[in-house]
């Protein structure tokens, strides 16, 4: 044993419980001033913590998370090993305080087997995709996440249903409308629960968005202009094939801003309007299309513009203006560098605000909701019903790109008619 120990013994610790143990190391021990009760928290109600050792003018630091005991959480297994799975979702259930990866399905065995030692999965649950309806045998999984190319989550959701498991499916949800409906009566029968991945809608600056902008703190808004775009690379891969994607930059980039506007408004518009470009010549763009732009009319008189594409330099802003201000979010629909400005009168100034708030995984928060939703059977924010409504607006943005018109639809007097509950708070 080393003779730099401090002069309490190994013995002493592990004989003290686990408040103790905070007491017995920190105090006498160097004949320093034992720790306040500010300093050493408390557990309450299952989870630690402190009181705000900051003064007024500051925000208070966040709570320490709370994760459930890893029995205790959701089941997932994650079908498809690509890159949002590797480079997102698995790690986003570090940060998971009810969910936890128990198995994956993959068409790679090398890759599965090392992904799974990577994530502490065990190598009896990993499966592929000729056997994973095997998993209806495996009461640890009780969720499935699937994160395979659009045109492959119908089947995929089908099989999770048939085997009796709760359903988080990626964006877009299908390759259409009626293949949504699909998905939706095949999870209603098995009565599992069927979220789309709308990870924006759980998105902290997202949701303060959503929020100010319902507040009507600063007036009723009149219009919202959202851009998706990115440069995209090799023409091998799934996202130019129209059996896989469904479509080009609409249903995987543009599908933000469409979902975003109807997510702010709470509204479905009543008429659309497109139009759709791809350069002549480029192969990449033989089945799906490059670019759109297209608005949206929503009752109340809001007019969304949205921009996307596969061609342009990326940027993925989202703006609102309000009577009596603006809401600027720049990186709304990136994966982290959100940055939110305010802008409104101030007397005869022009005040331009910045607003910072705290830093989170908006995938974990996405999982997470999934998770308590099993856990206390609640309809998820975004279940299969909002993917679906997106699919409906997609083919009429693609009818009137189509014909050069507007396309008129039916109005819905409900607010929030495809929603569940508001998340809770992250
Ligand atoms: P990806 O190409 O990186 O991964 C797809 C995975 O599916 C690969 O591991 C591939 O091997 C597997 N696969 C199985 N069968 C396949 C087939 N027949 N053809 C092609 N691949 C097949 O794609 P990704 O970027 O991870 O996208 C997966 C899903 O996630 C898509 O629905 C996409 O729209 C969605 N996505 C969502 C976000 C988000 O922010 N929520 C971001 C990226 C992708």
């Amino acid at each position: 044993m080393s003779s730099t120990l401090p002069p309490f013994s190994r013995r002493s610790l592990i004989k003290t419980g686990s408040v103790g143990l905070l007491t017995a190391a920190a105090g006498p021990a160097f004949g320093a001033p034992g720790p306040s009760p500010l300093d050493v928290g408390r557990v309450e109600g299952g989870r630690v913590t402190f009181d705000n050792w900051r003064g007024a003018a500051d925000r208070p630091s966040s709570p320490p998370p709370a994760p459930l005991p890893p029995g205790q959480r959701v089941g997932f297994a994650i079908v498809g090993l690509g890159r949002l799975s590797l480079e997102q979702v698995l790690p986003a259930f570090a940060e998971c305080r009810q969910a936890r990866p128990v198995a994956l399905v993959s068409g790679s065995p090398e890759k599965a087997r090392l992904v799974a030692a990577q994530h502490g999965i065990k190598p009896s649950s990993v499966y592929d995709y000729g056997s994973w309806d095997r998993i209806a045998e495996d009461p640890e999984i009780q969720a499935v996440y699937v994160v395979l190319p659009n045109g492959l989550h119908r089947d995929a959701v089908l099989r999770a249903a048939g085997a009796g498991k709760h359903v988080l499916c990626e964006k877009p949800m299908a390759n259409s409308s009626a293949e949504a409906r699909e998905m939706i009566a095949a999870c209603e029968a098995a009565r599992v629960k069927l979220m789309i991945a709308y990870r924006c809608q759980y998105e902290p600056y997202n949701r303060e968005t959503i929020r100010r902008v319902r507040s009507g703190e600063l007036g009723s808004a009149r219009f919202i202009e959202a851009t998706n775009t990115q440069v995209m690379g090799p023409a091998d891969q799934w996202r130019f094939k129209r059996a896989l994607a469904g479509g080009g930059a609409l249903p995987d980039i543009g599908l933000y801003g469409l979902n975003t506007a109807r997510a702010i408004t709470g509204e479905e518009p009543v008429e659309v309007f497109a139009r759709i470009f791809s350069p002549d010549g480029d192969a990449r763009y033989r089945e799906v299309e490059e670019s759109v732009s297209f608005m949206l009319r929503f009752p109340s008189g809001v007019i969304a513009t949205c921009s996307s594409s596969y061609g342009a330099h990326e940027s993925k802003d989202l703006r609102v203006r309000l009577e009596r201000g603006w809401i600027d979010l720049e990186n709304a629909f990136a994966y982290e560098g959100q940055q939110m400005r305010l802008g409104r009168r101030d007397g005869k100034a022009e005040n331009i605000g910045m607003l910072r708030l705290e830093q989170q995984n908006q995938f974990a928060l996405e999982i997470d909701h999934m998770a308590a939703c099993v856990r206390e059977n609640r309809i998820p924010r975004t279940p299969g019903q909002e993917g679906l409504q997106d699919h409906l607006l997609m083919e009429a943005l693609y009818e009137s790109a189509r014909g050069g018109t507007p396309v008129t639809l039916d109005r819905v007097a409900e607010r929030d008619a495809t929603r569940g509950p508001e998340p809770e708070q992250g």
